[in-house]
This record gives C-alpha cells, sequence and structure tokens, in this order.
C-alpha cells in the first residue's frame, strides 16, 4: 500500500494520487517550480536578515569608537542590541606566541576576552 503523500508546494499541500516513483514531490511542474521559488525567497530572507543585524552590531561598535570606548562587557552590549550571533567570520592570529580568535565586522577586528569586547583598530 502506497502512503498519502502531500504536495511538498507549501501553498498547495495537496494529496498526490497518482504517482509512479516514490520520489515524487509536487503534483506538477508548477508546484515544482513555485516551491523552488518560494524556497529562495526563504534563503534570501534570511541574508536580508543576517545582513541588517551586521549592519546593526557594526554601528553600535562604530559609536563605541567614535566615544573613544575600546572595550565593553558582553552583557552591556547585549542590552544595546549587539547580536553575538552575527559577525563575520573569526580568524586566527598569533599574538606574543598565542593563537587569538579575532572576530570581525566589515573593518572593525575585535576579540572577546574575560567576558569583554575589545576592539582592535
Ligand atoms: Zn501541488
Amino acid at each position: 500500500m502506497k502512503s498519502i503523500k502531500r504536495c511538498e508546494n507549501q501553498e498547495c499541500r495537496d494529496v498526490i494520487t497518482t504517482y509512479k516513483s516514490a520520489k515524487r514531490k509536487y503534483c506538477d511542474d508548477y508546484c515544482k517550480n513555485r516551491a523552488g521559488y518560494l524556497r529562495s525567497l526563504e534563503i534570501n530572507a534570511v541574508i536580508i536578515e543576517k545582513d541588517k543585524k551586521l549592519k546593526e552590531n557594526y554601528k553600535i561598535l562604530k559609536n563605541l569608537i567614535a566615544k573613544g570606548i575600546r572595550s565593553i562587557f558582553e552583557q552591556t552590549l547585549i542590552s544595546h542590541g549587539f547580536s553575538f550571533n552575527d559577525l563575520h567570520e573569526r580568524r586566527f592570529i598569533k599574538i606574543n606566541d598565542q593563537n587569538m580568535e579575532v572576530n570581525n565586522i566589515y573593518d572593525i577586528d575585535f576579540i572577546i576576552e574575560e567576558k569583554q569586547l575589545i576592539i582592535l583598530n
């Protein structure tokens, strides 16, 4: 007995009554294309959201630099809306023979040490 299959196009979800292959996921090409399009919108939304958060983070750090503040507690940053989940790629550099993890947002480099964010540049 074949199990009930539903079209994977979120806007459709119709039961697929006739299918030859168990791999069939959509009613037809329209649903297949539509599902692909909706998925790409979702991916774009994630990228746009991430970019927005990066820009907000960047603005917060820029404001700190403008005020001459180079180190600040993580908790304080979070309360100002800083998101530690939205940073650029981290990298490692050697300082005094120690591997330091350096994070950055655009042109601002910083490290996190003893619960403080320390701006390097
Ligand atoms: Zn469908």
